[in-house]
């Protein structure tokens, strides 16, 4: 397995950091101050792509993630409010019940679309006392300095800081404006600990060595990182973002509390889904959720194969349209492989198909392993969908492929073998597909539309195929 190493800007084979086969992997989780979106979604599935095909290639992995809640502010720059005070102030609720709810439907959202649980979740509330001590390690080792309004980690005493970003410390210097800096030594400096503001009383808040208050956003990470998976460790992954502060400032207070252990092995870092041309994003709040998908009878999985046609360190951007499109395909191949697994038996195969079947599945497996190229993957999915291999075959090897995309094809072919089996189309129903498949011929096609709307709202789905169309129960 080969991936792009943010750090040495090149693509690497991952070999365990330790001897053994094990993989440690941090993944930075949500900041649960408002709902999880499918920006939210795009990161996690590729994160859980990547695991598969670590595990599809031998290793173990050990996967850690963290739920944000509470630290993380409205501005990078150590100023602001915290997210989680802001979200509470706009539902109306405390912030510990928006963590809990927010939490709760991210990670419905993550089910939903078949990423697996981390091994470890972990939330920053939980972890204040391994907080507090990896800052008294700093402050020990002389990396820090109080201020009035928190203690401050001082980047110019760690002369590798921004390695990762490739920051140019001295322009960022120049750039900064001294209003910007409120007592900052350097711009790049950052909260280790910020004081509860004495005119008002937060929900969340811990004593601490240096007053009552709450961890900054990145010391988390660190402290929670190492915890569950050691001083140094394989692979962290992250939105494109996290690069120029929160990891760098990650790698910073994690390797000045360790003496410069180097903190971990891979960065890997995705790209954004966007919408309209700008990040998908809660403070912008032009974000869909899994509900609006599935209220819009669309599938989970639908989701999954489109996220799948993009590469994850390139931009995709989302429309309902390409959803649709993506719906179609998913049920096609679904479609397909109960065909194939109805047929019952194997042929007998010959030199040359056994050859084939070799040939898709190193295809197939040389662009996944390859920083994970799942657009090619896919593209080695379909040509094998149309090839002359047995159709038993290709149902195992569509199985095979799926263990690593993660569409869930089994469990969704023994849905529509089932479906079909118990669940007859109502009359009323039936007579509404075929009158928009009547309309569909004659090129109608906004009656088309308006009926398989009102098939939908009937809590029925229609989708055409190479025979024509089948009409299945909405899951
Ligand atoms: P947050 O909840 O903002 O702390 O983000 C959690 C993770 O989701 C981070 O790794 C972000 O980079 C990532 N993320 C947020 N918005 C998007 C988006 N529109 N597309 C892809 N990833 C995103
Ligand atoms: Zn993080």
């Amino acid at each position: 397995m080969k991936i792009y190493n943010t750090f040495t800007r090149s693509v690497e084979e991952v070999v365990p950091l330790h001897a053994g086969n094990n993989i440690g992997l941090y993944a930075c989780g949500p900041t649960v101050y408002d709902y999880a979106h499918l920006g939210h979604l795009r990161k996690y599935i590729m994160d859980d792509v990547l695991i598969r095909v670590l595990r599809h290639s031998g290793l173990t992995v050990t996967h850690v993630m963290n739920i944000t809640d509470v630290g993380h502010l409205v501005s990078d720059a150590d100023e602001g409010e915290d997210k989680m005070e802001k979200g509470a102030r706009k539902y109306g609720k405390s912030v510990w019940d928006i963590a809990k709810e927010f939490e709760s439907f991210f990670w419905k959202g993550l089910d939903a679309v078949g990423v697996s649980r981390p091994d470890i979740s972990c939330r920053a509330t939980d972890h204040i006392a391994e907080q507090i001590m990896l800052i008294q390690t700093l402050e020990k080792r002389g990396f820090t300095y109080i201020l009035d309004d928190g203690l401050y980690f001082d980047t110019s005493k760690f002369p590798e800081y921004g390695q990762l970003a490739k920051l140019d410390i001295e322009k960022l210097k120049a750039g900064a404006r001294v209003e910007m800096v409120h007592g900052k030594k350097h711009p790049t400096d950052f909260a280790l600990w910020k004081f509860s503001s004495k005119n008002e009383k937060r929900q969340m808040e811990w004593d601490s060595p240096w007053g009552k208050g709450f961890p900054g956003w990145h010391i988390e990470c660190s402290a929670m990182s190492m915890k569950y998976l050691g001083d140094q460790f394989d692979v962290h992954t992250g939105g494109i973002d996290h690069i120029p502060v929160h990891h760098t400032n990650e790698i910073a207070q994690s390797e000045a509390a360790t003496g410069k252990k180097p903190f971990v092995k891979y960065w890997v870092h995705h790209n954004f889904l966007r919408v309209d041309g700008e990040k998908m994003s809660k403070s912008l709040n032009n974000f869909y959720t899994i509900d609006d998908v599935i209220q819009k009878g669309f599938s989970p999985m639908a989701l999954r194969l489109l996220y799948l046609s993009a590469h994850y360190r390139d931009e995709l951007n989302f429309t309902w349209d390409t959803l649709a499109a993506s719906q179609t395909a998913g049920d096609r191949l679904v479609q397909m492989a109960s065909g194939w697994k109805k047929e019952e038996g194997r042929t007998e195969l010959s030199g040359e198909k056994l050859e084939k079947i070799e040939e898709y599945r190193s295809r197939f497996f040389t662009a996944i392993e390859h920083d994970l190229h799942t657009p090619e993957a896919v593209a080695v999915l379909w040509e094998m969908t149309k090839s002359n291999i047995p159709s038993k075959d290709k149902y195992d090897l569509l199985c095979e492929f799926d263990e690593v995309l993660g569409l869930g094809i089994a469990g969704a072919v023994s849905q529509s073998n089932g479906n079909e089996k118990k669940v007859p189309v109502p009359q009323d129903i039936a007579k509404l597909a075929t009158q928009r498949w009547q309309a569909k011929q004659t090129k109608d096609f906004t009656i088309a539309d308006l009926l398989r709307k009102k098939i939908e709202d009937n809590g029925w789905v229609v989708t055409d195929n190479e025979a024509g169309y089948i009409v299945k129960k909405k899951t």
